[in-house]
């Protein structure tokens, strides 16, 4: 199913869900029953941006073969030092 636009020159324009490749190019306007002219739209396509897509593709990927590790992966170290909001904290 696809979404085509029609626009009734006495109602202004509509929508009508119709199976692809079967939208007429005049078509009845459901409010007045006028002769409506099809108007050809930009589908509605979105960019993303490169990360999102890549976020994106990879989850669709690991839906059907996630990535198996065989280590932990590595990431930030430790901080050596608490945060300075925990001395303020009672020690037991
Ligand atoms: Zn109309």
């Amino acid at each position: 199913m696809a979404t085509y636009e029609y626009h009734c020159h006495d109602c202004g324009p509509f929508e009508v869900r119709l199976p692809i490749g079967t939208a007429e190019t005049v078509r009845d306007c459901p409010a007045c029953l006028g002769p409506s002219r099809r108007l050809f739209t930009a589908p509605s396509l979105t960019r993303q941006s490169p990360a999102m897509s890549a976020a994106l593709t990879r989850e669709e990927q690991s839906r059907e073969a996630p990535e198996v590790v065989t280590s932990v992966p590595g990431g930030r170290r430790r901080q050596s030092r608490p945060h300075p909001a925990l001395s303020h904290l009672p020690r037991p």
